[in-house]
């Protein structure tokens, strides 16, 4: 397996040719695209891996999430934390079991490549969602999401004035039920940030109930909800510990909402 990248590459092939190998070498992956766009002359994608775990016994169906990092090109931990996630999968695929993830790990690559938070026309990703944005990045993402019907989204995040890890849960109790585990374990790399406001938002043992309008989200006539997750880690942690901390993270959610799912089912 490629080594974990550790530093942001802005070459956007070098970035993505250990996802290129992955395919190739795994059976559990298929590496496409969701969109393939020109900006200023140069053509960009933004790249989809499917990984497919092992069935799980007695469940023929799998449970489908999506993934995103990227969706502000400043944040390179979001991107190289969602590659470090599927090339550890890709080792051990039991740890899939039960799941179908649809991995977006560069939502907006022309912000990628220039490090800078919004995309190549000057609009932050994160504010245009189902409001009739015309951005190819979202419109890809947004019939990616009407098609999939994921039964839960994750969305990984760094924010260079965070103090640690923290995530918003849409105060909706599951939500919040998959993110307390995941910082908790996550916290044995980065800890929370514990402040009572973050981001401008009230927090709690670093979990914010509210958020902006805009941000990406299934599509509202989608029932029944999935859960939705943002984790956030500090951008001005070092990035090694910024994607152990999101890797941590998203293996935490995944062995929970099994549990989830399976005590749902004795109910
Ligand atoms: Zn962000």
């Amino acid at each position: 397996m490629p080594l974990l990248q550790t530093r942001p590459i802005r070459d956007l092939h070098s970035l993505l040719e250990p996802l290129v190998a992955l395919s190739a070498l795994s059976a559990n992956v298929r590496a496409d695209f969701a969109a393939v766009f020109d900006h200023e002359g140069d053509s960009y994608r933004v790249p989809r891996i499917v990984f497919t775990g092992p069935a799980a016994a007695h469940e023929p169906d799998p449970i489908r999430l999506g993934l995103f990092g990227g969706l502000h090109g400043d944040e390179p931990a979001s991107v190289l934390a969602l590659i470090a996630f599927l090339e550890r999968l890709a080792d051990e695929p039991a740890r899939a079991t039960g799941y179908e993830l649809v991995v977006y790990p560069l939502c907006n690559p022309v912000g990628y490549a220039r490090d800078t938070r919004h995309n190549g026309a000057g609009l932050d990703l994160n504010r245009q969602f189902w409001r009739g944005s015309e951005q190819p990045e979202v419109v890809a993402l947004e019939r990616e999401l009407s098609f999939n019907r994921f039964h839960g989204l994750i969305t990984l995040h760094a924010d260079d004035t965070a103090e640690g890890i923290y995530g918003y849960t849409h105060g909706h109790v599951l939500n919040e039920a998959l993110l307390e585990p995941a910082l908790r374990s996550a916290s044995y790399i980065i800890p929370r940030d514990r402040r009572a406001n973050i981001d401008g938002f009230l927090a709690r043992h670093g979990k914010i109930e509210s958020c902006y309008q805009g941000v990406l989200a299934a599509p509202s006539g989608q029932r029944p909800r999935p859960f939705d997750l943002i984790f956030e880690t500090p951008a001005r942690d070092p990035l090694e510990r910024q994607v152990e901390a999101a890797v941590t993270a998203l293996d935490t959610i995944l062995d929970e909402y099994r549990v989830f799912l399976a005590y749902a089912q004795n109910l």
